[in-house]
C-alpha cells in the first residue's frame, strides 16, 4: 500500500505477469468494494487498485489479495519484481521460461536477506525473442541458443549459463547487490558491476544490448498448438473491474504485460471468437494500428498530488494526432511508467515540456 491524493494505492505484483481468471475475479471484487473500479496495469506488468478511502477499506483489501493466493509473502512482496516474455511456451521464443519465473519468485521469497532488496530492484528473464531483456531490469537472464545470456542492468554480461543456473545465478546477483549497494536503488547506479559477477566466466564478448519494444502484443494470436491467445491492449493502462470481470469469466490463464495489456490464452477458435467479440465493444484494443497503442500517461491528477495536470485527459486527446513516436504524458518530473522509447511530455500547469524518454 502507498498512500496518494486519492486514497491509498494497492500495488498487486505478478512474477512474469501471470494471474489466474479467479484471482483477476477477486481483484476487481475487490476494487469495487473498497476502491476505484478504474484498475490499472503497470509498466512492470503488476496491476494496481487506487482510492482504497480507509484503514477498514485497506485490511478488508489485503485479506481479498491474500486469499485469492496473491500475497504469498508479505515480508518480500516488494521485491517480487519479475518480468518474462509474455508469450513464452505458447508463441516462439528459445524457451518456455514460466517455471523458471515460478522458481525466481519462491527463491526470492525464501531468501531473507533479499527481503532488503529495494522495492525498485527488478528481475527479467527473456525467452530469446528479446521483447522484455530491452526494459533494460536490474539483473536479467536471455535465452541465447543453448545457454542464457547474463545481464545487468539491461546489458550482456558475456557470462553463460546453464539452464538450471539461472534461478540460482539471478538470486545470487540479487544478494552481492544488497552487499554492495550502499545507497543505490538500482544497478545501474553502481559505478562497478563486475562485483556482482565475480567468479563468473566471461565466455562471450560483453556489452550487448537489445532494442526496447513499446508495443505489446494485440488481437489474435495463433499459439504454437494450435489454441489462441487474445492479446488485449487496455488504453492508458485503466482496466475497468467490470472488464476484467468479463475477462475473468472466459476462464483462461492470462498474463499481464509489461505494455499494459492482457493476454488471455490457451482459448479454442470458438472461445476466442466469441470471446473477442464480447470483449471488443468495452474499449480493450484488438487492432494493432490503434493510435491508442502509441499513446499512455502516468496517473496524475486527480489521483496524484504531484500531477500539475489531469494527464490522462490530455492524453485522450492526443489520441490519433500525427506523430512518428510513442508519447507518453506525466505529470511532474518523476516521470512514472515512462516506457525506454518515445517522448515524453512533462506537464508544467502550463502546457507540457518534451524530453526524449530512456531506460
Ligand atoms: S509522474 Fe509525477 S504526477 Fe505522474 S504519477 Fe508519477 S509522481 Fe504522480
Amino acid at each position: 500500500m502507498h498512500p496518494a491524493a486519492d486514497g491509498a494505492l494497492a500495488r498487486v505484483r505478478l512474477p512474469g505477469g501471470m494471474i489466474e481468471p479467479r484471482q483477476l475475479e477477486a481483484l476487481a471484487h475487490a476494487a469495487n468494494r473498497f476502491g476505484s473500479s478504474a484498475m490499472e496495469l503497470t509498466s512492470r506488468g503488476n496491476i494496481q487498485i487506487r482510492g482504497i478511502r480507509d484503514d477498514e477499506a485497506a485490511t478488508a483489501l489485503a485479506d481479498a489479495v491474500a486469499t485469492a493466493g496473491l500475497l504469498p509473502s508479505p515480508t518480500h512482496e516488494r521485491m517480487r519484481n519479475i518480468v518474462a516474455s509474455p508469450l513464452s511456451g505458447r508463441v516462439g521464443g528459445s524457451a518456455d521460461v514460466r517455471e523458471w519465473v515460478r522458481r525466481c519468485d519462491a527463491a526470492i521469497c525464501a531468501a531473507p536477506d533479499l527481503a532488503a532488496l529495494p522495492g525498485r530492484f527488478w528481475f527479467s528473464i527473456d525467452d530469446g525473442r528479446g521483447d522484455v531483456s530491452g526494459l533494460a531490469a536490474d539483473v536479467g537472464a536471455h535465452v541465447t541458443g543453448d545457454s542464457v545470456a547474463l545481464l545487468l542492468a539491461g546489458r550482456d554480461t558475456g557470462v553463460r549459463i546453464a539452464p538450471s543456473e539461472v534461478v540460482p545465478t539471478l538470486i545470487s546477483v540479487a544478494r552481492r547487490f544488497v552487499e554492495v549497494r550502499g545507497d543505490a536503488w538500482r544497478i545501474a547506479e553502481l559505478t562497478d558491476t563486475s562485483v556482482l559477477i565475480d567468479g563468473l566466466a566471461r565466455s562471450a564478448a560483453p556489452g550487448a544490448t537489445w532494442p526496447p519494444v513499446s508495443r505489446p502484443p494485440v488481437g489474435w494470436i495463433s499459439q504454437d498448438d494450435g489454441r489462441i491467445a487474445l492479446g488485449a491492449g487496455a488504453p492508458l493502462g485503466v482496466l475497468q473491474a467490470r472488464v476484467a470481470e468479463y475477462l475473468a469469466a472466459i476462464d483462461a490463464p492470462m498474463v499481464v504485460t509489461p505494455w499494459r495489456s492482457v493476454l488471455v490464452c490457451d482459448l479454442d477458435d470458438g472461445v476466442a471468437d466469441a470471446a473477442l467479440r464480447v470483449l471488443a465493444p468495452f474499449g480493450l484494443v484488438f487492432d494493432e494500428g490503434s493510435p491508442w497503442l502509441d499513446v499512455s500517461a502516468c496517473t496524475g491528477s486527480p489521483g496524484c498530488e504531484r500531477s500539475a495536470a489531469d494527464v490522462r485527459a490530455d492524453a485522450t486527446r492526443a489520441v490519433g494526432d500525427p506523430s512518428t513516436a510513442h508519447r507518453h504524458f506525466v505529470g511532474c518530473e518523476r516521470a512514472c511508467g515512462s516506457p525506454p522509447t518515445g517522448e515524453v511530455l512533462i506537464a508544467t500547469g502550463d502546457g507540457y515540456v518534451l524530453r526524449k524518454a530512456s531506460p
